[in-house]
């Protein structure tokens, strides 16, 4: 199947497709570990398989890929071809997404979500993802969206 398009799109597309182990996840782990954090990799049996999972703060982690996740921020870009495949496979991703979410805080799960705009964008500001995700994580709040 011959696809159409952009360079950008498909080294988005590709960084997604290579799955655990992406960049932006790297990033976030060793922000954290620098910061005194100490959590558990793949725990497959939590909804939506966060990626980073701290049991002693009652929180998990997730860093989302901005196409995948369909984030409304200047990374995503709809590609040119396929648009209702697309259409479809991200509005599935977003449900899951939300449904993941809404299972882990309602069984006391603290959710945070990186999103990749904020590692990789304009205004991107690693140092202050790493305070922001430590302040959240010795607060109370049960969700924080980290986001360019
Ligand atoms: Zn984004």
């Amino acid at each position: 199947m011959v696809d159409v398009v952009d360079n950008v799109t498909r080294s988005r597309m590709m960084s997604g497709i290579r799955g655990r182990d992406t960049k932006p996840e790297i990033l976030i782990r060793s922000l954290l570990h620098r910061h005194g954090f100490r959590f558990r990799l793949y725990v497959h049996d939590l909804p939506g398989k966060p990626d980073i999972v701290l049991p002693r703060y009652h929180a998990v982690v997730f860093v989302h890929g901005c196409f995948w996740h369909g984030h409304d921020c200047p990374l995503f870009k709809w590609p040119r071809s396929r648009p209702e495949f697309w259409r479809e496979k991200i509005k599935r991703n977003q449900e899951n997404d939300n449904r993941a979410r809404e299972a882990l805080l309602a069984s006391g799960w603290r959710v945070g979500v990186v999103w990749e705009c904020v590692l990789r964008g304009a205004g991107k500001n690693i140092e202050g993802v790493a305070q922001s995700l430590a302040d959240w994580l010795r607060s109370d709040t049960p969700l924080i969206e980290v986001r360019e």
